[in-house]
């Protein structure tokens, strides 16, 4: 059948689900739904839009069954090519589902449709004296569904989270018509926070639970002009190494400043190379107005120029118009702009922001740097003309270049704008083969007829390993002889296809839950003292390092991890989620798959969305999907706050998996070889999985 063929024949079905007139073939529709902010172009064969969320699954289930792909689109403003439809088939608009539909300050939730645009959610809020803490420079237009998919952030984020941070629970869609339910706090492996950030091609959401908080009673902000950026990165590693988490702190060079200004007076001194907007907030006055002073004093001795305080609310909205206007300023320069998204350490931005302008400088490119300083987060706007096609080679060349500079650096590919179809090249340069074979397993596991916007995220057939074979992170992961001797012994046992009873100290897991016929694995070897990074603020862990230990090691260092006290091992706390916060602290985990593989998931940034959140996935995974051997933690600096008392909940352990996780099972462990009884259905006479 011909493609046009195919949606005449569904049309009347998918009309007697959406109304008359909401599944539109038109030209004029096509065209506007072939493109987005991206770069990337291609024509869907219907556009079908949605007035109700319990529209969603049933046309997902007729398009399902006749094999049609299809995407879920809302405004469009992913800058990765997340909503062009590369196979055809139908873009789901589900930009008129934009109901809130409760604020509860109770419970300090807003459940919301995805259509609600970020901004008009922060509007609602505000007389209730409550904000949601995503704030995307672009939160005019795009949604809390876009910000779903792509994980998005904003300045806010560096105190208070990105978007995967901020919900609680999602209502979605599967790829095959399925309503689920899942939060971060359910038993078992965290389904949830695997959705987040999948970009349309694992699910499609159609409510979310999002935390929202009380507004601030006391916010400062102020900006700080220096006559170098080197002068103002070391001003920015200064306040983080000091324990202060401003609220934010962006930074943005001349060449952005000049555009943001557009011929108006500045009002900082001549030769000023990079300003700093840096706001604190809290309940405290004494302690914002301390905090104030201090980053006053550190900016005066990092050679800052001129340090500048809002005096009021009207001069707070000049200072941000400029940072969260310099994009359109930018675009004012020239046809198009490329914005960048590379993420690196922090305390490596220098050197990350040398080597971006000697490679603009190469490729002859203007580009203002405009970056979320706290976190390391990278956007070059990159003006130039698409017209000319020797410039767009040279732009995309650029990108690249950047992008490898990041991962050569410590970093990664995006920390919030997605892989989408731009990037899923530079996948091949983040990751080695047995990290991408693992996304590839978690999408075929929940999308195996592969519909859910197909061909984005991994790299497809022709994004070829461009130059030679990359350093996959795998091959970079430094193992102790312990560790080394577990993944080994764990290889041994796969090509044997003996089973294994993975055990950390036995706080939890206690021997009469091993099945019979499993060897156990003991993890307790694995308890090295902890890599701690004082200057990136994060430190990485052997699995079976006592969280005792692990705590005074940190101590010892002046450092912290922000956890009430628990007990048990590092491994054993993740995988057992007792504590479904330990989420908000991980950054980072080394696994060995039931198969024996050796993957590096996250990294050492506190910003990643280059591929499938599987490190939170892992939170709660119980040792079933692979062996944790070592994590990566995000610290602070200066004295440990108080933490509630935490009681570990009762029957934490009564997980009975959804389809999803079994899927997963499958997917990862198919002879059930890791902790084989949490997958077994006793209804079915102990049949596996
Ligand atoms: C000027 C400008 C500034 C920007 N600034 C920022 C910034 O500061 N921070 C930042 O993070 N991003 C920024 N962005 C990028 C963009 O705004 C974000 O990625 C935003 O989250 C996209 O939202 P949207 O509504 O436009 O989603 P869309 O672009 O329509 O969709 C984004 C992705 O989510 C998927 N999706 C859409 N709806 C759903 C759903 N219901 N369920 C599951 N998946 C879904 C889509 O398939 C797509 O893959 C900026 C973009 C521009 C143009």
């Amino acid at each position: 059948m011909f493609k046009t063929e195919r949606i005449s024949a569904l049309k009347p079905e998918l009309e007697a689900i959406v109304g008359t007139g909401n599944v539109r073939t038109e030209e004029a529709e096509i065209l506007m739904y072939s493109y987005d902010a991206g770069m990337a172009r291609a024509r869907p064969e219907v556009v079908i839009n949605f007035t109700a969320a319990d529209q969603v699954a049933p046309v997902v289930k007729v398009l399902h069954r006749a094999g049609v792909p299809f995407l879920p689109r809302l405004a469009g403003t992913n800058l990765s090519g997340g909503t062009i439809p590369l196979k055809g088939g139908a873009v789901l608009n589900l930009s008129r589902l934009k109901k809130i539909r409760q604020i509860d300050t109770a419970a300090r939730l807003a459940l919301v449709e995805p259509g609600v645009v970020n901004l008009e959610l922060q509007k609602a809020l505000e007389p209730y004296g409550y904000f949601y803490a995503p704030d995307p420079a672009s939160q005019k237009v795009c949604t809390i569904g876009g910000n779903i998919g792509e994980n998005a952030g904003g300045p806010l984020c560096l105190k208070y989270g990105v978007t995967s941070d901020n919900v609680e629970k999602l209502e979605l869609v599967t790829p095959e018509g399925e309503v689920k339910t899942w939060s971060y706090r359910d038993p078992g492996p965290d389904l949830m926070s695997l959705m987040v950030g999948s970009e349309g091609t694992l699910c499609i959401v159609t409510h979310a639970w999002l935390k929202i908080l009380p507004i601030p009673r006391h916010i400062k902000t102020s900006s700080a002009a220096f006559k170098s950026m080197d002068d103002a990165m070391s001003a920015v590693t200064r306040i983080i190494g000091d324990g202060i988490v401003p609220r934010a702190l962006e930074a943005m060079d001349a060449v952005s400043l000049d555009a943001a200004l557009n011929g108006k007076e500045s009002p900082f001194p001549s030769g000023t190379e990079a300003v700093l907007i840096i706001e604190l907030d809290g309940a405290d006055a004494v302690k914002v107005k301390r905090e104030f002073e201090d980053v006053k004093k550190i900016c005066e001795h990092s050679k800052c120029a001129a340090f500048r305080v809002a005096a009021d609310e009207a001069e707070r909205d000049l200072l941000w118009s400029a940072r969260k206007g310099a994009y359109p300023a930018m675009a004012r320069l020239a046809p198009d702009v490329l914005v960048e998204d590379g993420v690196v350490p922090r305390p490596r931005l220098p050197e990350a922001l040398r080597q971006t302008r000697e490679i603009l400088s190469k490729y002859k490119l203007t580009a203002g740097l405009l970056f979320h300083a706290g976190d390391g987060n990278l956007h070059p706007n990159i003006v130039f003309d698409r017209r000319d096609i020797q410039e767009v080679k040279r732009v995309k060349k650029a990108g690249y270049e950047i992008l490898k500079s990041c991962i050569g650096l410590g970093g990664t590919i995006s920390g919030e704008h997605g892989i989408g179809v731009e990037k899923r090249v530079a996948m091949n340069w983040l990751y080695g083969r047995a990290e991408l074979d693992f996304f590839r397993k978690i999408k075929d596991a929940f999308d195996p007829a592969g519909l859910a916007n197909p061909d984005k995220i991994l790299p497809v057939a022709s994004d070829a390993r461009a130059e030679g074979p990359p350093e996959g992170l795998a091959e970079r992961a430094s193992l102790s002889p312990e560790a080394r001797t577990v993944v080994d012994e764990l290889r041994l046992r796969a090509r044997s296809g003996a089973r294994t009873a993975v055990t950390g100290l036995g706080t939890r897991l206690k021997a009469d839950k091993l099945m019979e016929g499993t060897k156990p694995l003991d993890l307790k070897s694995l308890r090295g003292r902890a890599v701690i990074d004082r200057e990136n603020l994060t430190a990485r862990a052997e699995a079976g390092l006592p969280l005792e230990e692990f705590r005074a090691q940190l101590k010892d260092a002046g450092l912290n991890l922000e956890l009430p006290d628990l007990k048990g091992s590092v491994g054993g706390l993740i995988a057992s989620k007792v504590f479904p916060g330990i989420r908000d602290v991980l950054l980072g985990l080394e696994i060995v798959t039931a198969d024996g593989e050796l993957l590096e998931l996250g990294g050492r940034t506190v910003k990643n969305v280059a591929g499938y959140d599987a490190v939170k996935l892992f939170c709660g995974s119980m040792g079933a999907y692979g062996v944790i051997i070592a994590a990566t933690f995000a610290l602070t600096a200066g004295a440990r706050r108080q933490h509630a008392a935490f009681e570990e909940p009762a029957g934490w352990d009564a997980f009975e998996p959804d389809e999803y996780h079994r899927r997963l099972k499958r997917a990862l462990d198919p002879g059930n070889l890791l902790n084989p009884w949490l997958y077994r259905e006793p209804a079915a006479g102990g049949k596996d999985l």
